[in-house]
């Protein structure tokens, strides 16, 4: 068996309203990549990665110029050699994003079709742990208004959700404790919270902010200063105050061990679109199981439920605003905190790409 066709699209897809987090600014789309490997039977799989506006036709060069060369005529079994050789085709400009966004795309495509020839679901290929997965909804933005706010939780809770996660960095940490009090009030005592500061504060902010909020007692705080602070991630963590949450900015197996090396973090969050597919993810997986860890995910729901669906530490699964559903068929259910890995063979997505086409840009 030999990969005889690689296709690659890239679109712009609008969001229904604009989100705003600390790091990025507003967001008011995001780009889509899309590569489909057919093999000489013309059995096909497919990946994809979401990413920031402007930034997917760079990534989708990566995979044109870089990779197809060396995929075409291979075996596409062989999906640790083919990473491998990725990685070694790009590492010099690479050693992470967007080398790892692009290596993701070709890496759930592999992944993908190889769930389709072995007619099994990739949760059960990658171990297969408890289908039921329990899921958080993180589009709550740091841009609404406290009413907003308490409607988008309202609606998140109607949606099935029973977790549910906010953002904070408000230029005055006396705004976000406004509207982290107005939120636990709101919620039922049963429904759980998170926050996620994505990078907003400097050391000295972060372990004031942590004073001031442990009394909310969050699930997690995520990303309270910049994801390669190890050093600050391993002293906030010290305090005892709250547990932290990170991962979604790490772009390499190393990163993520050197984060928990240092005692880091307690919720590992990686996203196989920014760490370079599920290869990697899985491997990141079982780091954190060896480490006591628990292992949750940042963004690609309907493809991260199937990684943690294979996990035994698995925790949360996080349902991103960042939204395909539109553009696939039977898109991932919650019910009562917890959504369903599909026994659909490989990753089970199918796009309906004449709605999609509307937003090609090339
Ligand atoms: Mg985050």
């Amino acid at each position: 068996m030999e990969i005889s066709r690689i296709e690659i699209k890239t679109y712009k897809v609008p969001l229904s309203e604009p989100v705003e987090a600390f790091a990025a600014g507003v967001m008011k789309a995001f780009d889509l990549v899309v590569c489909q490997i057919f093999n000489d039977n013309n059995d096909s799989g497919i990946g994809y990665i979401s990413v920031h506006e402007n930034q997917g036709l760079a990534i989708a060069s990566i995979i044109k110029n870089s990779f197809i060369p060396i995929l075409l005529k291979k075996d596409p079994r062989l999906i640790e050699l083919h990473w491998k050789n990725m990685w070694k085709a790009t590492h010099y400009a690479g050693r992470g994003a967007p080398v790892s966004f692009a290596i993701a795309a070709v890496d759930v495509a592999l992944w993908d079709l190889k769930g389709k020839l072995l007619k099994e679901p990739l949760w059960r290929i990658l171990g297969g742990h408890d289908k039921n997965v329990l899921a958080y909804a993180g589009n709550i933005d740091l841009n609404f208004t406290i009413e907003k706010l308490l409607d988008g939780a309202s609606q998140s809770l109607d949606d099935g959700f029973r977790s549910i996660k906010m953002r904070l960095g408000k230029e005055f940490l006396s705004e976000d404790l406004k509207r982290l009090d107005a939120m636990k009030n709101h919620l039922p005592e049963n429904v759980k919270l998170m926050a996620d500061a994505n990078e907003a504060w400097r050391i000295d902010q972060a372990v004031h902010a942590f004073k001031e909020i442990e009394k909310f007692n969050l699930v997690w705080l995520e990303e309270p200063i910049k994801p390669d602070d190890f050093n600050g991630y391993a002293y906030l963590r010290s305090l005892g105050k709250i547990p932290i949450a990170a991962g979604e900015n790490l772009h390499t197996l190393a990163e993520v061990n050197n984060l928990i090396s240092v005692n880091g973090v307690d919720f590992l969050e990686p996203d196989l679109t920014t760490c370079g597919g599920i290869t990697p993810f899985m491997k990141i997986a079982k780091l954190a199981e060896i480490n006591n860890l628990p292992i949750c995910s940042h963004g690609v729901h309907e493809l991260h439920v199937h990684l943690l669906a294979s996990c035994p530490n698995a925790s949360y699964l996080e349902f991103h605003a960042w939204r395909i559903d539109e553009f696939i068929e039977s898109p991932l259910i919650v019910n009562n905190g917890y959504t369903i890995a599909p026994d659909l063979p490989g990753h089970g997505i199918n796009f309906d790409f004449d709605k999609l086409n509307q937003y090609i840009l090339d």
